[in-house]
């Protein structure tokens, strides 16, 4: 993470003040193994009432916490952008969502990297005057869907009425031209992608509350999220996120379409085999 990046012997045209030795970031690697983006750590999370939020929490008279100083995270993120880096700056909170846009945007205006697909990790709670910031500076939301069904009565509790809705969006992200990125933060819940896009849809917990009803995005878009979406925020999108000719075979057959179970179901089919560069693995779940 962020902490490793150290002072550098760059050539002062260069304008790296920080960065990894050999300058090892992004991309560094191969099919197998290879160095993603830089993780930057801006807030804690909801369930240690630690995301940072710009009103406090709901029955607690405080408002979370940033993981530093304001201006010592900017500074990482900004470093991190001039190094190189893509970034995945963790934002569980809208204050630590309003820090991480301030700095990518600063980063952007000092050196332009209109690809660099930024991301925004978690995304968590995202007002609703943010959401033309996070398209207008091209950043992903990595959103976790299983958050919302396995902590989401506690998370909906403590965020109140209005804000609820704003919990892991789906819909307002595609509607605002945001990537929307699945992911699992696996081990922290379970990692079945399947059951994640189920999540998706549903926005259900497991108390059968459902949160921020408008936020449900379509099985398509969901299935979209897990696989080209997320080879695109990881730019893998040249050899994996979807099954074409010159990209690599990484894939699973599925006992049963997706598109035709009961949504309520998409979590239980079977995985019957699992292929990784053309090959079975032997992998076997459901
Ligand atoms: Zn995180």
């Amino acid at each position: 993470s962020a902490d490793r990046l150290r002072p550098v012997g760059a050539h002062e045209a260069d304008g790296i003040p920080r960065a990894l030795d050999l300058g090892l970031r992004t991309g560094f690697g191969d099919d197998r193994l290879s160095v993603g983006a830089l993780k930057i750590y801006t807030d804690g999370g909801m369930m240690a009432r630690t995301a940072a939020l710009s009103s406090p929490y709901e029955g607690l008279d405080h408002t979370g916490e940033l993981q530093d100083d304001p201006q010592a995270l900017a500074d990482t993120i900004v470093d991190g952008h001039l190094a190189g880096w893509q970034l995945a700056v963790h934002a569980i909170g809208d204050r630590a969502a309003d820090v991480a846009l301030d700095a990518l945007e600063r980063a952007q205006r000092l050196r332009p990297r209109p690809d660099a697909r930024h991301r925004i990790e978690h995304a968590g709670l995202i007002r609703p005057d943010q959401l033309p910031r996070l398209a207008r500076l091209g950043i992903s939301a990595v959103v976790q869907p299983n958050f919302l069904r396995y902590f989401g009565d506690d998370y909906a509790a403590i965020m109140g009425e209005e804000r609820a809705p704003w919990l892991y969006r789906g819909r307002a992200f595609l509607d605002h031209g945001i990537p929307l990125v699945g992911s699992s933060d696996r081990p922290v819940t379970d990692g079945s992608p399947l059951r994640a896009i189920q999540f998706m849809v549903e926005r259900t917990t497991e108390s059968g509350q459902v949160i921020g009803p408008d936020e449900g995005i379509t099985l398509d878009e969901a299935l979209r999220a897990y696989t080209v979406a997320g080879a695109v925020a990881c730019h893998w999108e040249d050899s994996l996120g979807s099954l074409t000719p010159g990209k690599l075979a990484d894939l699973v057959v599925l006992g049963d379409d997706p598109r035709r179970v009961d949504t309520s179901r998409i979590g239980d089919i079977e995985v019957v085999a699992t292929y990784v560069d053309g090959r079975e693995t032997g992998i076997r779940a459901g």
